[in-house]
């Protein structure tokens, strides 16, 4: 069998937008408006008016007290486009530099795995490194002018992901996923020559291709309760965010209606049914009123919220 074609990924600048997140951060640490701090950024952030001590500190901030790495926007396509290269047979290795720092390893490893899976990011290897670039890639995408040097000064294939801090270096550059897209598919169909040189994925009409959202990563074992939240969340959030809250109270209502129907009339998987549409939607309105479900029933744990003891010794009412 042929060798896979390996992607080496990096994440923050080409799959995360971290400019915008970190500027975010940052305007709220300050007390500023976003506005006020450039997104068109050199590498030092001297339009930030920050040093490289300042930098680390409010880096260090960011993750820690901001969850930045968990919680930083996706570039457009990435997903999308990461699972269709996976599809057709690249192996997506991320390589990730979240490790420079000596603090917070286990709160950076947690919160980027968290990150990844919670926006469907394929990927077979995840490599958290210092600073060494090399991790035996077939071709490698990075933002980041040092990694980039040093990684082709070491005979390697970098595609740019393009940054306004990294414009003065060759080529070959991604403006945008879809452009990357084009450019792996050219030197996976020159690796293998497996690839038909009109590349499918590419063009939306193609359907050589799934071009889909990706397949859900589905959760394994018992369902728990953070899992359910997570995929009610990937499943309905931009409809549910569409629809609003008092309409999600109001479909509620109305399953609750069912289920009680259920219980006089119906069957036992009748009830089965509508005891997990009830619940669905109690958790899309955790969702949407920003409650960790799993955090709020800790109440529960060790019994009576009340006089925690299991069973209750409250006075009955
Ligand atoms: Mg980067």
């Amino acid at each position: 069998m042929a060798q896979p074609f390996i992607l080496g990924v990096d994440l923050d600048g080409v799959v995360g937008d971290h400019t915008r997140r970190f500027r975010d951060i940052m305007a709220d640490i300050r007390g500023v408006d976003p506005e006020s701090l450039p997104l068109e950024r050199s590498w030092d952030f001297a339009e930030w008016d920050l040093d490289l001590d300042q930098y680390s500190a409010y880096h260090h901030q960011a993750v820690m007290d901001y969850d930045m790495l968990a919680t930083m926007p996706v570039l457009d396509g990435a997903a999308d486009t990461l699972w269709r290269l996976s599809n057709a047979g690249v192996w997506i290795r991320i390589i990730t530099h979240r490790l420079y720092v000596n603090w917070s390893h286990a709160k950076a490893i947690t919160d980027t795995a968290t990150w990844l899976d919670r926006h469907s990011i394929p990927y077979r290897d995840l490599c958290f490194v210092g600073d060494k670039p090399e991790v035996q890639a077939n071709a490698y995408v990075d933002d980041a002018p040092h990694n980039i040097v040093r990684l082709r000064d070491a005979g390697n294939m970098v595609i740019v992901f393009d940054q306004p801090y990294n414009r003065d270096l060759a080529g070959p550059r991604a403006h945008s996923w879809a452009e990357l897209e084009e450019i792996v598919m050219a030197a996976v169909a020159e690796h293998s020559g497996q690839f038909a040189a009109q590349l499918p994925g590419i063009d939306p009409s193609s359907d050589r291709l799934p071009t889909a959202s990706p397949p859900p990563q589905t959760p394994s074992g018992d369902l728990t309760l953070r899992q359910l939240q997570h995929v009610i969340e990937r499943t309905y959030g931009t409809r549910d965010a569409e629809r609003g809250v008092a309409a999600s109270i109001a479909w509620l209502a109305e399953e609750f209606g069912e289920l009680a129907q259920a219980i006089r009339k119906g069957t036992a998987d009748d009830v089965e049914h509508e005891f997990s549409d009830v619940v669905a939607w109690v958790v899309t309105l955790a969702n949407q009123t920003g409650i960790d479900l799993t955090k709020a029933l800790e109440r529960y744990r060790s019994g009576c919220p009340k006089c925690q003891a299991s069973p209750c010794r409250c006075p009955s009412t």
